[in-house]
């Protein structure tokens, strides 16, 4: 049921964003990709998306700028012919106790992780809404249910996600569109890997001990949780099965969230 239908996916160029769309195009949904990175890693990633036999569109908009936005959603809908599915993944990280916490990124992290899903979910909807069904994923995090010090800007805007997800999810409950949040615990990405040196710096601890006692502390299992893990979660999201799993928050953590 997902063959043919189109996911617009942001920061589909690295980590949880690339494997969901690798999983995605597996289901057969074609895709729509975006992020950094040299044009060359770019066609390479776009090529082994089409190479699972699907179509692949990549846009470089910036999530930081809303008018880069606005013309991301419109690309898509024009070169695909439609958008079904959303999944608002792009994000970053910045790691320091409150007090010195440059301002500029405070205002970046609330920008990409936060305000662009609002920006791609303004001018998604009435394309999705076309469709006559649709799917809203926003990858927030266990930290859009709990805090950890010297991460003020990253908590703040996953909270602020989880609340947006429950406000759209009400809002298109009854046009066969969902909208939920996924939030998983650590993950081993890009992304993870510079937060430990960040970490390290912060609470002047080696970076083995950041993994042993900050990150893993956390997740009960001990294990960090797979970009498949959280593929395979995003693609049950997008299946009939889980047309009532409205306005949720899912933790996918390790147990982390239920501490
Ligand atoms: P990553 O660094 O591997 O990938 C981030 C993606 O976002 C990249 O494609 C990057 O190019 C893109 N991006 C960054 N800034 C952008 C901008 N201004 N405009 C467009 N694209 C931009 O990170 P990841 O770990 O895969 O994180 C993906 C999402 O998952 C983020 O929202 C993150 O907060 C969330 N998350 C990650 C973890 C984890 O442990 N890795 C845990 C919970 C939630």
């Amino acid at each position: 049921m997902l063959k043919g239908k189109t996911a617009l996916i942001t920061g589909s160029t690295s980590g949880i964003g690339l494997g969901i769309a690798r999983a995605f195009a597996d289901a057969g949904i074609n895709i729509v990709m975006n992020g950094f990175g040299t044009p060359d890693e770019i066609e390479k990633l776009r090529k082994d998306i089409e190479g699972r036999g699907v179509r692949a569109h990549y846009s470089g908009a910036d999530m930081t700028k809303p008018e880069q936005i606005e013309t991301l959603v419109r690309d898509a809908a024009e070169v695909m012919g439609g958008v079904d599915i959303v999944v608002n993944n792009a994000g970053i990280q910045f790691v320091s106790p409150v007090q010195d916490f440059p301002p500029e990124k405070w205002d970046a992290i609330l920008a990409i992780n936060l305000s662009a899903g609002f920006h791609v979910v303004r001018h998604a909807l009435p394309v999705i809404r076309k469709q006559g069904w649709g799917r809203i994923i926003n990858i927030a995090s266990a930290h859009a249910l709990v805090a950890s010090p010297f991460k003020s800007a990253y908590v703040a805007a996953k909270h602020g996600v989880y609340g947006f997800t429950k406000t759209i999810a009400l809002e298109v409950a009854q046009d066969n569109i969902t909208c939920n949040a996924i939030c998983p615990g650590y993950v081993w990405t890009p992304l993870v890997e510079g937060q430990v040196k960040d970490t390290a710096k912060a609470r002047g601890i080696s970076e083995d001990e950041v993994i042993k006692t900050v990150l893993l502390a956390a997740q009960w299992t001990k294990k960090f949780v797979t970009i498949e893990q959280v593929a395979g979660l995003a693609l049950f999201l997008c299946s009939d099965t889980a047309e009532n799993i409205t306005g949720a928050a899912i933790p996918i953590d390790g147990g982390w969230t239920a501490a």
